[in-house]
C-alpha cells in the first residue's frame, strides 16, 4: 500500500531519492511469514519505514544529496539500519535531504528540492524534508531523521509530524554520514507520540562502534507516551522559555503555540515563564562549532578513495584532481561552510572563534541546568513561521539559518526534544509546531508531556 501510494505522489512530493520495492516487498513477505508461523515479533515488526539518506544501508545508495557520493553503496549499514532490519521494518528507501544536512528547507539537495505535502510551492523545511514529508504524504508510517540543529524538529514542525532529537550519545552514529560529531543525533519521525516512543526505544542504547555513546539504557518512553495519553498532568512544571517567544515570530505561530500552552494548564500542568539569557547567543556559537567540524569531516572526500573523481586535462596533478572533484561535487552552501570553518579553525583565529563559542556553549548548558532546577520540561515554537515557499529564503543563508533559532540551544547542550503538531495556522492553514525540552536521558518526560498534548 506504502509503494502504492509513493507511486502515485511521489513524483509531485519528492520525497525520495532512492526507492527500494523490491527489498522491501521481501521484507513484508518475511515479516508475514513470521507472523504466521507464531514467531515473538517486535511491535513494528513488518511496519514499512523511511531512511534519510545520510545513514548508510547495505546495497542501497547513499548521497547525502551530494553529486560528491552519488553512486555510492556502502558496504555497511549503519547501526540503526541494522536495529530496524533486524526488527523486521521493511526499508522503503532513502529519503531527500540538503547536501550533508546543510539547511533548512530541502532546497540544498543535489537531487532538486521536496515539496512539502500540504502546499507543493512550499518548503517541507530541513534538512530532513524527505523523512518528514514522506510522513506526511502517507508514503511511509515511520522515518528516520538526522538533527544537528534542528534538521528533525523543524521540518516535523512544518510538515504537522512527529519529530524527536533524542538525548545526544543514546542513539549510535555509527553509519551516519556526519555533519558535526559533537551535535548530531539519529531520531524518529512519525505522525503520533506513541509511534515516535516506539522506534525511539527501538534505535537507542550503547554502541560500541560509536566512541560517544552512553551507557544508559533508552527504556520508558513507550510507557511515558501511554501515561501522558490519559491527558494528566497534574504535578509537572513547565517553563515557558521567555526568549523563544514573542518578537520576530509570527503572530499565526505564537497564537497557536499559546493554545499548546493553555493545554497545558488545563491538564494539570503548572505553567512558569523562565529565562534563559544565553540562547540569544546559541545561533552565533552554532555557526563556528558546526562549520569548524564539517570543515574537518568533508576533508576526506578527497576524490583518491571513493566518490566522484573528476580528472582535469592535460597531466593533472593529485591536488588538481582533488580541487576539481570538490569544486564539481559540493554545492555553494557546503562550500560556504567549509571556507568558513576553515577560517575558525585557523592559527591565530582559533581561540577568538571556536574558542569563544566553546564558552558560549557552556553557557548555554548552565542556562538550561538552571531552568531544570525550576521546571520538568521547556516549551517553545519549534520553528519561527509555518513553511516559506519555495525559493524565498535561496538566496539570504542568514534568513535561512534563522529557521533554527529554537532547536539549536538543544543540540548545543546535548539535551533530548521533540516538536509535535500544535494545529494550522489561522492564516495560511499550514502547520504549527510546538517543541518540548528535557534534561539529559530524561527523554522519557518529553513523551509522557507530548502525548498529553497530542
Ligand atoms: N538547519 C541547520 C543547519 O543548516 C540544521 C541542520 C541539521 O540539523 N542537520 O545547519
Amino acid at each position: 500500500a506504502h509503494l502504492d501510494r509513493i507511486a502515485a505522489v511521489d513524483g509531485d512530493v519528492h520525497a525520495f531519492l532512492h526507492i527500494d520495492a523490491e527489498g522491501a516487498l521481501s521484507q513484508a513477505a518475511a515479516s508475514d511469514a513470521r507472523r504466521a508461523n507464531g514467531d515473538a515479533l517486535h511491535a513494528l515488526d513488518g511496519v514499512p519505514i523511511a531512511v534519510k539518506d545520510v545513514l548508510t544501508t547495505i546495497g542501497l545508495p547513499t548521497t547525502c544529496g551530494s553529486k560528491i557520493l552519488e553512486g555510492w553503496i556502502p558496504p555497511y549499514d549503519a547501526t540503526v539500519v541494522k536495529k530496524i532490519k533486524n526488527a523486521g521494518l521493511p526499508i522503503l528507501g532513502k529519503t531527500n535531504m540538503d547536501e550533508f544536512a546543510m539547511g533548512s528547507s530541502t532546497e540544498h539537495s543535489a537531487y532538486g528540492p521536496t515539496k512539502n505535502p500540504w502546499k507543493l510551492d512550499r518548503i517541507p523545511g530541513g534538512s530532513g524534508g524527505g523523512s518528514a514529508a514522506a510522513v506526511a504524504a502517507f508514503e511511509a508510517p515511520l522515518a528516520l531523521g538526522t538533527d544537528t540543529g534542528g534538521s528533525i524538529r523543524q521540518p516535523g514542525a512544518v510538515t504537522g509530524t512527529v519529530g524527536v532529537k533524542p538525548t545526544y550519545g543514546s542513539v549510535s552514529r555509527y553509519g551516519l554520514v556526519a555533519l558535526a560529531n559533537s551535535l548530531d543525533q539519529v531520531g524518529p519521525v512519525t505522525r503520533t507520540v506513541l509511534d515516535s516512543a516506539l522506534l525511539h526505544e527501538l534505535i537507542g542504547g550503547h554502541d560500541p562502534l560509536d566512541s560517544t555513546s552512553t551507557t544508559a539504557p533508552v527504556t520508558g518512553l513507550v510507557d511515558a507516551a501511554r501515561a501522558g495519553a490519559t491527558g494528566d498532568l497534574k504535578g509537572l512544571k513547565v517553563g515557558v522559555i521567555k526568549e523563544l517567544a514573542g518578537e520576530g515570530w509570527a503572530p499565526d505561530v505564537m497564537r497557536k503555540f499559546n493554545e499548546s500552552v493553555d493545554l497545558l494548564t488545563k491538564l494539570g500542568a503548572d505553567v512558569v515563564e523562565v529565562s534563559t539569557p544565553s540562547f540569544e547567543h546559541a545561533m552565533a556559537a552554532y555557526y563556528l562549532i558546526l562549520p569548524a567540524e564539517c570543515s574537518s569531516n568533508l576533508a576526506k572526500f578527497d576524490a583518491m578513495r571513493y566518490g566522484l573523481r573528476v580528472t582535469p586535462d592535460g597531466d593533472p596533478s593529485a591536488e588538481d584532481v582533488m580541487k576539481a572533484s570538490r569544486d564539481a561535487g559540493f554545492g555553494d552552501e557546503v562550500k560556504r561552510r567549509i571556507i568558513l570553518g576553515t577560517y575558525a579553525l585557523s592559527s591565530g583565529y582559533y581561540d577568538a572563534y571556536y574558542g569563544q563559542a566553546q564558552k558560549i556553549r557552556t553557557l548555554i548548558i548552565e542556562d538550561f541546568n538552571k531552568a531544570f532546577e525550576q521546571v520538568d520540561v521547556l516549551v517553545s515554537p519549534t520553528s519561527p513561521s509555518t513553511a516559506f515557499p519555495l525559493g524565498a529564503k535561496l538566496d539570504d543563508p542568514l534568513a535561512m539559518y534563522m529557521q533554527d533559532l529554537a532547536t539549536i540551544p538543544a543540540n548545543l547542550a546535548g539535551t533530548p526534544g521533540i516538536s509535535i503538531p500544535a494545529g494550522v495556522s489561522d492564516v495560511d492553514g499550514l502547520p504549527v509546531g510546538v517543541q518540548l525540552l528535557a534534561p539529559v536521558l530524561e527523554d522519557a518526560r518529553l513523551y509522557r508531556v507530548g502525548a498529553a498534548l497530542e
